[in-house]
């Protein structure tokens, strides 16, 4: 078997098919295994698992997932590389390759054949033009999904684990930790990929919570808060939320919610923990609705 984790492996298929890489789909091939063993060992894939890949590229990662996982589902948007898959993915016969853009497929249907609904894994080294897309759509569509182990830009990693007061803090670090528990599993250098990405990379693991960590009256609200909060880092959490189109409370109303939440009136929203926005997220509600 050509384990394409060997580079010389990855440049005879390149070579053979003649495949030009497209920046347009963040393509940044894989070519160490120690890596792909970090990758695998992170997501902690057993013999009954079903993993869906997000962009197997040329399938270096997808021949390691078959090996360990009972069922692999690899969804690529290049027509130019399915013809490679099916050379390099030959020898398994527990992978099915879906020609498919990841944003456009019914991924609860996929889980329903695949796996009867129960949750699964997901792994992939994403392109890194649409990372919070598909990691805010995976938590966001309901899949039942129990880990998402993923390579993304260093940066994006640091911001979904950080907590409040870091410059890292923002709406992403508490979205993510609104659905999972981040957790940083290595650190990547671009020499570890073909062609080099110019900024570094991480992989991350986000361990589903079975229950949202705060509870709150109306979701969609929650993350309007939180956005309209970071929406200019520098005003202060008042002035961002009475900007806000989808809150209609006054000023003076909207400072009464803040101050209720027990935190000083100018108050920037990097301040604020998850079960603080979502204190005020609730305040805001019922204020709303009274
Ligand atoms: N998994 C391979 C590896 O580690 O060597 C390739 C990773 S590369 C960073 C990202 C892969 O995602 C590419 O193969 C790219 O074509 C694919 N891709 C980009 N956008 C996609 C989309 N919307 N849906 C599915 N695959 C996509």
């Amino acid at each position: 078997m050509a384990y394409l984790g060997n580079p010389k492996h990855t440049i005879a298929v390149l070579q053979k098919y003649n495949f030009s890489f497209q920046k347009k789909f963040g393509q940044n091939f894989l070519i160490d295994p120690h890596v792909l063993d970090k990758i695998i060992s992170a997501a902690q894939i057993q013999k009954d698992d079903f993993v869906l890949e997000i962009g197997p590229g040329i399938g270096t990662m997808t021949q390691y997932l078959c090996e360990h996982a009972r069922e692999v589902a690899a969804v690529e948007i290049d027509k130019n590389l399915i013809p490679i898959l099916e050379e390099t993915l030959k020898e398994y016969h527990n992978v099915e390759v879906i020609h498919q853009d990841i944003l456009k497929m019914d991924l609860a249907a996929l889980v329903k054949e695949k796996n009867e609904g129960k949750p699964i894994k997901v792994v992939a080294n994403l392109p890194y033009y649409i990372t919070t897309p598909i990691i805010m759509g995976l938590f966001e569509s309901n899949v039942p999904i129990e880990k998402i182990t993923v390579m993304v830009q260093k940066e994006v990693a640091d911001r979904m684990q950080s907590g409040p007061g870091g410059k890292e803090y923002g709406a992403l670090s508490l979205a993510v930790q609104y659905y999972a528990e981040p957790k940083i599993a290595a650190n990547v250098p671009p020499n570890c990929f073909m062609p080099r990405p110019s900024v570094g990379s991480a992989v991350i693991c986000l361990k589903r919570h079975k229950q949202p960590p705060v509870a709150v009256d109306d979701e969609k609200l929650l993350f309007s808060v939180i956005r309209a909060s970071f929406q200019q880092r520098r005003k202060t959490l008042a002035n961002g939320l009475n900007h806000a189109p989808d809150i209609s409370l006054s000023k003076e109303q909207i400072q009464e919610c803040i101050e209720a939440v027990g935190v000083p009136v100018n108050i920037r929203g990097e301040a604020l923990t998850l079960t603080q926005f979502a204190e005020l997220s609730n305040r805001i509600h019922r204020m709303a609705g009274a």
